[in-house]
């Protein structure tokens, strides 16, 4: 079966690569895929497998027969992004692109979906391909596609996913059981104080003061309100107050992230942000506002899925090409799936061999090397085979 998959892949994948250039050509934003998802429907209408649509833009394929069920995702949503590559099939939509990869973890769902239709009387169950919408903004195409049954009729099992990785080179796998990704919260400060003239601070409070003592402060949190052997990061990626070299602003407004992969602590955080914060704010005669947008929950990889993923990339891509994936806190919605049922995320490499470094994910100048779907759609309809068949 291996062989046949691989060559299946061989075959399909000029199409497959041409699919891709399609989409990255036609970005959409999130929970706008409209077209695209017009595009999924026609090739899955093409190959003769029916799905039906969940989210407004989500494509939910099935093919197969048998008890067993399980799914395969791939996001489909572009970023609010200026392209800047050179490609001769960069975005036609100004100002959006396919800067993290989901135009080839669509693309390569398509031929995973062809690959497992040409093998769809061997397969021992039922195999369900989720194009899902939005995975770049909350609260997540995952959620919405959860709430409106995806993971039942047919009930899903497992499920698999996979994302382009610009830090691996092409022909790299990277994979690992447990925590892989953080959770991502997002955190919004209004510090308000008093306005004044520069030279009369005592008339008085200094947001700009408050807001520094509390970014310091935030630094102390994180040492002193954190086990030394949990990961957390807590960071202010934004900040904005004032107008003048001579005015004491009325408030200051920051922006950032909590991300980690305890989610006890991550709770307890949320209750220590809006009280500490106050406190901390409260000694420089301000106020501090904290308003928390609760984002995804930790990835958390599946053992005995993780083991089975590594024994048909152990095929397709070589021993040697398989790498521990080292976790990040970046975030991700597939860890939705993963709180209702068993479910693995790995990584595919896709710097261009001749690159030492690539831009990352998210960069307008984004440019991955398309030959890695090759292995990658031929990992998804392995991995679903072999659990249906061999699992
Ligand atoms: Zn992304
Ligand atoms: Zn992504």
């Amino acid at each position: 079966m291996l062989e046949t998959i691989i060559n299946k892949a061989k075959e399909i994948y000029p199409k497959i690569q041409s699919h891709r250039r399609f989409i990255h050509q036609n970005p959409e934003l999130s929970f706008e895929e409209f077209e695209t998802s017009k595009f999924i429907q026609s090739e899955l209408t093409k190959l003769g497998i029916e799905y039906k649509i969940l989210a407004g833009t989500g494509v939910i394929g099935l093919l197969g027969k048998g008890d067993k069920c399980v799914a395969l995702r791939a996001d489909i949503d572009a970023l609010p992004v200026f392209e800047e590559t050179n490609l001769e099939y960069k975005s036609l939509n100004s100002g959006v692109m396919h800067a993290c990869g989901h135009d080839m973890h669509t693309s390569m769902l398509l031929g995973a979906a062809e690959i497992l239709k040409s093998i769809e009387s061997k397969l021992n169950g039922q195999v369900k391909l989720i194009f899902q919408p939005a995975e770049e903004k909350l609260p997540g195409g995952a959620s919405i596609l959860i709430q409106e049954g995806v993971l039942e009729n047919p009930k899903v099992d497992a499920i698999f996913g996979q994302h382009i990785y610009p830090g691996d080179s092409k022909g790299k796998f990277a994979t690992n059981s447990g925590f892989v990704m953080g959770s991502a919260d997002e955190l919004y400060w209004t510090i308000q104080g008093k306005s004044t003239h520069a030279a009369q601070p005592h008339l008085g409070f200094d947001p700009i003061l408050a807001a520094s003592q509390l970014i310091v402060f935030y630094q102390t949190m994180m040492t002193k309100y954190k086990d030394p052997l949990d990961a957390g990061v807590l960071t202010v990626a934004s900040i904005n107050g004032g107008s003048a070299t001579n005015i004491i602003p009325e408030s200051v407004e920051m922006k950032g992230t909590l991300r980690s992969f305890n989610l006890e602590w991550r709770d307890e955080m949320h209750k220590l942000l809006l009280e500490k914060s106050n406190e901390v704010c409260k000694l420089y005669g301000c106020e501090c506002k904290l308003n928390i947008v609760k984002g995804y929950p930790p990835v958390y990889n599946n053992e005995s899925l993780t083991k089975l993923s590594l024994e048909s990339t152990n095929q397709i891509f070589g021993e040697e090409n398989v790498v521990k994936f080292i976790p990040k806190m970046w975030g991700e919605d597939f860890a939705f799936y993963g709180q209702v049922i068993p479910a693995t995320f790995w990584f595919l490499g896709v710097k261009p061999v001749d690159q030492k470094e690539m831009p990352a994910l998210h960069n307008s100048r984004l440019s991955p090397d398309e030959e890695p779907m090759k292995n990658g759609m031929a990992m998804l309809a392995k991995v679903a085979f072999d659990y249906l068949n061999n699992f």
